[in-house]
């Protein structure tokens, strides 16, 4: 056996407290282990995971299927660089342009570099094949967006926490309101490149846009020559009850795409349930005649498009399709959605439910810097279901796709006897 004593929660979160920067504010449980929906604690208390790792683990904790690819890439290649060929990547680059029906795609490794890689792609494009003068290009964004925390990407946040003593930033981007078609038409002159946009936003607290806002989007983009681009990371892998919120007209692999709007971004961004949450990757996907601008030198990562990532979000992708998650996710998301509507009903001050598939928040009755949100949570803990708020009175609950009906029913139990004695302790 180990050496090691056992380790107790306290001490493991005294630990991050003392050595690590405190760039979080983390739930207080240390988790050990998971599998499937459920994580364990180090002191063996159960929970259900209602975050998912921000949707990263759509396929459920330790997938067999994703970590026996991890295992078996892992003893033969895991890193050559790009300096030279391995023998994943031109496979996976197949499997993933086939799958999400693009040209060609670019590999990285997290979110945010995804997101930083498809804006220089469209600024490159948008000197080299749109004519902007050098210098000029411009990117659109929506308020209240999250797309990650470099530089360039803070730099499109309005939020003052993400965003304060961190100047001076990168111009040339202008924010609009979210779900304003008329505010996107008049923020377009011949410098823009392109359009940033998330089909619903996540860590705003899920707000959903109309059904016909991306459409229309995809529409005056295509009329002003700019570049849709859908920053996908969260709501992309079958997470919102379709292989792509913005799916439409892709080579959906469970035929889910009929009756919803025939959107195809010019530019796709992926990144965390790519991998099912085994391993930092992601992705940009785009046409022939926009990836072309990257030419050798142009652009590249270390890690981006090593044989241990391409064999894993292989597995993690195959897994998608063999486990039907998206329609899953669409029945479950159903269901759950009525019943926090039944719940909503019982209490007096849960004010909505709103979400897609399986990703959803409820609204409570009360101020964005409220703690209520928190202080649920943290209820919700006690009765075993691990949810996070993403402000003071919004929480998400978004659990792995793999949920069977029963564990939902269970967990929807959870979430009304927690709300319910919430209401009566306040
Ligand atoms: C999480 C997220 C990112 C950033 O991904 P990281 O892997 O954390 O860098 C970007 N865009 C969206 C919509 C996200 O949810």
């Amino acid at each position: 056996m180990s050496v090691v004593e056992k380790q107790h929660s306290a001490e493991a979160m005294a630990l991050e407290a003392r050595f690590g920067a405190q760039n979080y504010h983390p739930l207080p449980v240390v988790l050990s282990k998971g599998e499937g929906v459920f994580v364990w604690d180090l002191e063996g208390n159960k929970y259900y995971d209602f975050l998912s790792a921000y949707s990263a683990v759509n396929q459920g904790h330790c997938h067999p299927k994703i970590v026996g690819a991890l295992k078996e890439q892992a003893e033969k290649l895991t890193l050559t660089s790009r300096a030279f060929y391995n023998d994943q990547l031109g496979r996976y680059e197949q499997y993933l342009c086939n799958y999400f029906g693009y040209d060609k795609v670019l590999p990285m490794n997290t979110g945010a570099e995804a997101v930083e890689t498809a804006i220089k792609l469209a600024r490159k494009w948008g000197y080299e094949k749109k004519g902007i003068p050098a210098g000029k290009a411009k990117i659109i964004v929506c308020q209240n967006n999250f797309h990650g925390r470099t530089i360039t990407i803070i730099s499109a946040s309005n939020d003052p926490v993400a965003t304060e003593n961190f100047g001076p930033f990168t111009p040339g981007i202008i924010s609009i309101r979210y779900n304003d078609i008329a505010a996107l038409e008049e923020a377009i002159d011949e410098n823009v490149a392109a359009f940033l946009v998330e089909p619903i936003q996540g860590e705003a607290g899920v707000y959903v846009p109309d059904d016909t806002y991306l459409e229309e989007a995809q529409a005056i983009c295509k009329k002003n020559n700019v570049l849709l681009i859908a920053d996908e990371v969260q709501t992309g892998i079958a997470r919102t009850g379709r292989l792509l919120a913005s799916c439409g007209n892709c080579s959906c692999p469970e035929g889910l795409c009929s009756g919803t709007p025939q959107v195809k971004p010019d530019v796709l961004i992926l990144g965390k349930a790519i991998s099912g949450g085994v391993f930092p990757v992601s992705a940009v996907l785009a046409r022939e005649d926009i990836m072309e601008v990257i030419r050798p030198g142009n652009h590249g990562s270390t890690f981006g498009g090593n044989p241990l990532a391409c064999a894993v979000a292989m597995a993690a992708l195959e897994v998608v399709r063999e486990e039907g998650l998206a329609r899953r996710a669409e029945a479950l998301g159903n269901r759950f959605r009525q019943r926090m509507k039944e719940i909503i009903a019982e209490t007096h001050w849960v004010r909505l439910v709103r979400g897609k598939g399986l990703l959803n928040a409820i609204v409570i009755d009360d101020t964005e810097d409220s703690s209520t949100a928190w202080e649920i949570c943290m209820a919700l803990k006690e009765n075993g279901l691990l949810a996070k708020p993403t402000h003071g009175n919004i929480i998400r609950f978004a659990p792995p796709l793999v949920m069977t009906e029963a564990q939902l029913e269970e967990c929807i139990s959870i979430i009304r006897k927690t709300l319910l004695e919430f209401q009566k302790e306040a």
